[in-house]
């Protein structure tokens, strides 16, 4: 079953035991639990697409493993040319759920651990890379969702894992058997681990020698023995258990994160993919970073797509759209995110081999594209907000539009171009209200902001490529310094 339908994956999360608390209580169903189902629909999209034979191309590839059509999100990137169709297909998954769709996470880890633990093998004379292989082949031939986990707790950011006052803030080895390892820890803010399958987990920085129990890397199925999840909570996410469609403003899709408990987790040797290398912890974390921040120029210009969308018919509903103020502001919008856009194609294309073949996105302009990205889409929501106007965050709810007695009123009161429905105004209003101040808001401006590394992460890698010594050494000779 190389490529499973969107309906098979929603039974095949079924069989799952995951553990998941959620608001204090252990999710029983969490399949149908109307908090985290929304986000299980976005992470569905991406089998759907899959099954659509108008994105073939984009949405799958032929694994140099095994010879079968996977889905594109279990790929081995072979050329620069499956760098650009990931992108193109992040927007157009950004598109049609204008949430986070999680998988992107598994996606960038395979491609990093599958050209680091090479590497690794090399200089040390380990196993890891065809420990990986078998495993991706495994992932591959079941069309399974990984979670791709980095991101630890970190409790004193001033200190490194090993002086930590509490050794857990960071995933680490705290048993070695001749069978495999016993780890703790956890990882913090995890995209999409409600609704995977399996999960690799990566060290979270560079590593020294004292923090050589902390440099693991290993893939674990998401209801392991010992593993469990606390759901973070989202802005406005209750309104997702009133019962109607109109408050939440995007009815169908969301995105999700929380906290993965790691209590004493048994991995087996095959499985364990760096355990003590910490020379190349630091490779690791950049590569997954580096495909992460490309990934942003695909599935955030694909939010926005959908931002805009809801700017332009706000001010069709509103009678505006023809002031000239407005046309600008869209233009503004459609600017900044097609620079974006722009990034997010120019790391793919300049993108190169590793030595283990797979191609790496060009990480200098991979960082570029996500610094943009901390700042572009909360311009294009300020954008919005101001074209909507301020019925985005003070029209009533649901309830009243439905009710006998205040519902004419609403309706009358709320109503702009006198052919639009009132409630197709409020429709777009509250998708609106979602992305800027919602559940939403989570994918499009939180995670843009923090979502693979915060700006300063990008920021230190932009330093260490921008080679200004070359740059001084151009004018020199364009001035004859000969020194
Ligand atoms: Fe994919 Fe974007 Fe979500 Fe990251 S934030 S997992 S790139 S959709
Ligand atoms: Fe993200």
């Amino acid at each position: 079953m190389a490529l499973m339908t969107g309906e098979q994956y929603v039974e095949s999360l079924r069989k799952l035991k995951l553990k998941i608390y959620l608001f204090g209580e252990l999710v029983d169903n969490p399949v149908d639990d109307p908090i985290i189902r929304p986000s299980l629909n976005s992470v569905k999209a991406t089998y759907d697409l899959a099954q659509d034979p108008r994105y073939a191309e984009l949405a799958t590839a032929v694994s140099p493993f095994t010879g079968e059509r996977v889905n594109r999100f279990l790929h081995i990137h072979q050329s620069t040319e499956d760098l650009a169709n990931k992108v193109r297909m992040q927007r157009v998954l950004g598109q049609q759920t204008a949430s986070c769709f999680q998988r992107c996470v598994g996606l960038d880890a395979i491609n990093a651990v599958y050209s680091t633990a090479y590497e690794c093998d090399q200089a040390h004379g380990t196993d890891y890379q065809a420990r990986f292989v078998e495993y991706l082949k495994y992932c591959q031939a079941n069309d399974l969702i990984i979670d791709g986990a980095m991101t630890d707790p970190k409790g004193d950011r001033g200190l490194p894992p090993s002086k930590q006052a509490d050794p857990d803030l960071f995933v680490h080895v705290v048993e070695r058997r001749d069978d495999g390892i016993v780890v703790a820890g956890a990882k913090a803010h995890q995209t999409g681990s409600a609704n995977s399958h399996e999960m690799i987990v990566m060290p979270t920085q560079s590593m020294t020698e004292a923090d050589k129990d902390w440099a693991v890397a290993f893939s674990c199925p998401m209801d392991a023995e010992g593993v469990f999840l606390i759901m973070g909570r989202q802005s406005c996410d209750t309104r997702k258990l009133e019962g109607g469609t109109l408050d939440v403003g995007n009815p169908d899709f969301g995105g999700q994160e929380a906290l993965i408990v790691f209590d004493n987790v048994f991995i087996p040797n095959e499985h364990v993919y760096m355990d003590g290398e910490y020379d190349y912890s630091g490779m690791l974390v950049e590569r997954f970073a580096g495909y992460h921040r490309q990934s942003y120029g695909g599935c955030k210009t694909g939010v926005a797509d959908c931002v805009i969308g809801a700017a332009a018919l706000a001010a069709e509903y509103n009678g505006a759209a023809r002031a000239s103020h407005v046309k600008d502001k869209l233009i503004e919008m459609v600017h900044l995110n097609e620079t974006l856009w722009a990034c997010g194609l120019a790391c793919s294309y300049e993108g190169k081999p590793t030595a283990s073949g797979n191609y790496l996105v060009d990480l200098l302009l991979a960082n570029i594209c996500k610094q943009n990205v901390t700042r572009f889409p909360y311009e294009i929501c300020r954008l919005a907000a101001d074209i909507a106007g301020g019925l985005l965050v003070t029209a009533p709810s649901e309830k009243d539009l439905r009710d006998p007695v205040v519902g004419p009123w609403v309706d009358k009161y709320f109503r702009g171009v006198a052919s639009v429905p009132t409630e197709d105004r409020l429709k777009v209003m509250r998708f609106i209200e979602n992305m800027v101040h919602g559940t939403g808001s989570v994918a499009y401006l939180t995670e843009s902001m923090h979502g693979a590394g915060s700006p300063q992460a990008q920021r230190i890698m932009i330093s260490r490529q921008a080679d200004l010594e070359a740059k001084k050494a151009l004018v020199k000779k364009l001035v004859h310094i000969d020194n």
